[in-house]
């Protein structure tokens, strides 16, 4: 990773875990799912009001390492007030930079503070702690209501 990155990785990991975006339950939620990565012992629990196929609120409670921690804060801010299927098409594109499959300099731009989790495509147990929140957002979008592992 080269330096500017890295202190940019720095940063965010930093600020999103002193303080987390969306870090609360929603009572009036209509889907959840909870996400576990024993590897680390991660956890999260996450709700979304969805309304018309639209993210209109999301929630996060949980506890975890830093990266898992500065991932679902950041994920919770980025999918809020997106459609269903662009957060579907954003986790994929995630899912490819945290395991190295996207390479595509201008794509990688594209994804924002998003990008600065390319960082952890050399560190595989790293993978699982950024993208926990993810794998419970798609769970949660499918109508969760059930335990998702990363170790399935
Ligand atoms: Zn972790």
């Amino acid at each position: 990773m080269d330096e500017e990155l890295r202190e940019l990785y720095q940063q965010v990991i930093l600020d999103h875990n002193k303080s987390p975006r969306n870090f609360k339950k929603l009572e009036n939620a209509n889907h959840s799912a909870e996400g576990y990565n024993p590897l680390c012992g991660d956890k999260i629990n996450l709700y979304l009001v969805i309304e018309d196929d639209v993210v209109k609120d999301v929630g996060f409670q949980g506890s975890g390492c830093a990266i898992s921690k500065a991932s679902a804060s950041l994920m919770t801010s980025i999918v809020k007030g997106m459609k269903k299927e662009d957060a579907e098409r954003l986790f994929e594109k995630f899912h490819d930079l945290v395991t190295g499959k996207l390479t595509d300099e201008n794509e990688i731009e594209e994804l924002g503070k998003l990008a600065v989790f390319a960082g952890v495509r050399d560190f595989p147990a790293r993978v699982k702690c950024a993208s926990l929140s993810w794998h419970t957002l798609i769970s949660a979008l499918q109508d969760g209501k059930k335990v998702v592992s990363t170790e399935e």
